[in-house]
């Protein structure tokens, strides 16, 4: 043998690579073609990489934690829903006992499911912890209006269950929408998607206390305010998110607007007023002259905005 065994294992992984020259390649062929030692030595390193091996055993070392600690809060929740169903118990053994019937004992049932749908819920559920929880606690909120409406014979749940529902979206809705998989359907549409999530149960909530109150008073008036200031939140939001303008003339923007849409809330709600004022609760609609000084301030402050904006892009043009 022309070379010593340590050289060409100082080789191999060069030669296994394939990253040496075609001299050292021959020499290491050749040396190979003489020598089983060093032959063995190469086909245990092109089984599997040392890489290869860490990544391996690293995904293994996380695979069995997760499934520990899934296993381990799948347990607490189990726990926790065991101490949760004494009181159940409890309070369905008084209530047989007390009354004809079961009664309150269905109220105390929902309160303790609205608890359970945020203590054990995430706990015991494997996958997607945040919708799961979040559509269990919606549902047993709603429930428990629902029982406590059937308990006091209220005919106020759809009042309660769609301001319940509009609360909840305004805190749920961004969340869900930044999450997997809904940001990937949303892409750039996110702020979107929220706001139209808003106006609907916002619309819905409407709909929901103008049929308890009765259309005809509600309606009108309703329609005057509340219109004007949702248009306004959705100028707002046109501004900002789709306008390419600096933040100082976007505030400006938005203060013109907001001048603008009292002008049209003065307009509508003249109908309002009279409504309003049957109730007994004063109720003053926006004037012409506030309406213009908000219009002129909102002008001033997207004007210097624009001028910032002109400056900074001649400086920009000038540097170049
Ligand atoms: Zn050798």
């Amino acid at each position: 043998m022309k070379y010593n065994c340590d050289l060409i294992s100082d080789l191999l992984p060069l030669y296994k690579d394939d990253i040496c020259s075609e001299v050292t390649k021959k020499i290491v062929e050749e040396h190979l073609a003489e020598c089983p030692e060093c032959k063995k030595m190469l086909a245990d390193m092109s089984d599997v990489t040392i890489d290869e091996k860490i990544v391996k055993e690293k995904d293994e070392v996380i695979n069995s934690q997760a499934k520990f600690f899934k296993r381990k809060s799948a347990f607490a929740g189990s726990i926790i829903a065991l101490i949760f169903s004494i009181p159940i118990l409890v309070c369905l053994i008084v209530n047989l006992a007390t009354g004809a019937g079961l009664t309150w004992f269905f109220i105390v049932l929902a309160g303790i499911l609205v608890a359970a749908s945020l203590i054990i819920v995430p706990l015991m559920v494997p996958e997607n912890k945040m919708f799961t929880t979040m559509a269990a606690f919606t549902g047993s909120v709603l429930l428990l209006l629902g029982i406590i409406a059937i308990y006091t014979r209220g005919s106020w749940f759809l009042v309660a269950a769609s301001s319940t529902l509009f609360g909840l979206t305004m805190l749920f809705a961004p969340f869900i929408a930044f999450r997997r998989p809904v940001n990937a359907y949303l892409k750039n549409h996110k702020g979107l998607a929220i706001m139209s999530a808003y106006t609907v149960t916002f619309a819905f909530m409407m709909f929901c206390i103008g049929l308890y109150t009765g259309m005809k008073t509600f309606a009108p008036m309703a329609f005057a305010i509340a219109m004007p200031l949702v248009a306004m939140c959705w100028a707002f939001f046109a501004i900002i998110r789709y306008l390419r303008f600096n933040a100082c003339t976007k505030v400006g923007l938005c203060i013109i607007s907001s001048g603008i849409l009292s002008g049209v809330l003065s307009m509508l709600a003249g109908n309002a007023e009279k409504v309003v004022s049957n109730t007994g609760v004063s109720y003053s609609t926006p004037t012409l002259p506030l309406m213009l000084s908000i219009c002129g301030v909102g002008i001033l402050i997207a004007g210097i905005g624009f001028l910032i904006g002109m400056f900074k892009g001649g400086k920009k043009n000038e540097n170049k």
